[in-house]
């Protein structure tokens, strides 16, 4: 708001209580096949163009029993995608009391699952040190029955563990998409942003991501035009593109949020001009490599969940989303027929540099 202009935020301000706090509010789902379950909310890692922690106040980690019974409900009702939400949710944490390990064993058991088949829930974390992390959390609703996508955002490039890798590896359920937010490709830049890794760091995962899972599509979210960024700045991070072939990015132009670190101690002072050239020059490269990517699906057959329907020239069309996130359209096979929340198999007749196209199989 205009009030809030410059006027200092404390890590105090505006944090809600714990009864106002929203992960004890009531889920609601926007539609009967995809729902987004928080795990954690705040954020302790101030990047000084942020406001969440601020307005979202500190890390708290959900109960898993919570979270767990809400997914629980999810796949008794056939829900087809299960995002579980946190601003780091891949700093997810709790420690595993025996009311948590009880909890555990007896859902393994009610659902026929073999303890040995979530190898999480065999390491060193959980069995010697007594934690609850989010690649347990994640092996664990991995591993439970029925047929649906589980998704995890936003991910941290600081906290992305190899036990994370190696359980998104091995976990059917979860879609072959990795969405790591890299914000710059310069380490200068990275510092004044309080990113706490370096590129090489950052590119480091992104090799191991690759080795465990070849097929991933892997999207990023970059800011341009950041306080203080150089050209030289700006061109390490088109090299980074260049070297990560993402296949989407979510690309922001820099604009101050009232009351963050940026906002007080540093100058917004890159030229309008500059940030929108900044942005087409790096969503030039991200046309190339996601066209790149995109080719590679001609005439596969994919597993697609679909979201929506809409007429065009007396067509009815179908629109959904790959494992990878890709748009993809496809003609109905018959006026009448509603797809609408289920998984089909789509072969890929045309691509695009940010969509595909296709028939049902
Ligand atoms: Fe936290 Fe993400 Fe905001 Fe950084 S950008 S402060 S990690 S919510």
């Amino acid at each position: 708001t205009k009030e809030g202009v410059n006027k200092p935020l404390t890590p105090n301000s505006q944090i809600p209580t714990a009864d106002e706090h929203y992960l004890k509010i009531k889920p609601q789902y926007s539609n009967s096949f995809s729902a987004f379950v928080p795990v954690m909310t705040g954020c302790n890692a101030f990047c000084t163009y942020c406001a969440v922690p601020y307005t979202r106040g500190r890390e708290v980690s959900r109960k898993p029993q919570e979270i767990l019974e809400e997914v629980l409900g999810l796949i008794k009702k056939e829900y087809k995608e299960i995002t579980l939400l946190g601003q780091i949710v891949n700093k997810y944490m709790t420690p595993l009391d025996d009311e948590l390990e009880q909890y555990i064993e007896k859902t393994l058991n009610t659902h026929g699952i073999q303890p040995d088949t979530v190898p999480e829930l065999q390491d060193a974390d959980y069995r010697t040190h007594k934690l609850f992390k989010f690649h347990h959390l994640l092996g664990f609703v991995g591993a439970l029955p029925g047929d649906f996508w589980l998704r995890f955002t936003s991910s941290h490039p600081k906290w992305f563990s190899d036990e994370l890798i190696d359980t998104i590896a091995r976990t059917n359920k979860i879609p072959q998409h990795i969405h790591l937010p890299v914000q710059a490709g310069a380490d200068s830049t990275l510092r004044r942003m309080l990113r706490p890794y370096t590129v090489d760091e950052y590119k480091k995962i992104i090799t191991k991501i690759r080795t465990a899972l070849p097929e991933a599509a892997l999207t990023t979210d970059c800011i341009v035009g950041f306080c203080g960024e150089t050209e030289q700045e700006f061109q390490q991070t088109k090299d980074l593109f260049t070297w990560a072939q993402y296949d989407m990015a979510f690309i922001g132009q820099y604009s101050t949020r009232p009351g963050t670190k940026a906002d007080l101690t540093m100058e917004d002072d890159v030229p309008h001009d500059d940030k929108e050239r900044r942005d087409r020059e790096l969503t030039d490269i991200l046309r190339s490599t996601s066209e790149g990517h995109n080719k590679k699906l001609a005439d596969k057959k994919v597993t697609v969940l679909v979201d929506s329907i809409k007429k065009r020239k007396g067509t009815t069309y179908f629109h959904g989303r790959t494992e990878g996130q890709k748009n993809i359209e496809f003609p109905s096979p018959t006026p009448d027929t509603n797809l609408v929340g289920t998984f089909v198999k789509v072969h890929v007749t045309q691509t695009l540099p940010w969509s595909l196209a296709g028939e049902l199989v």
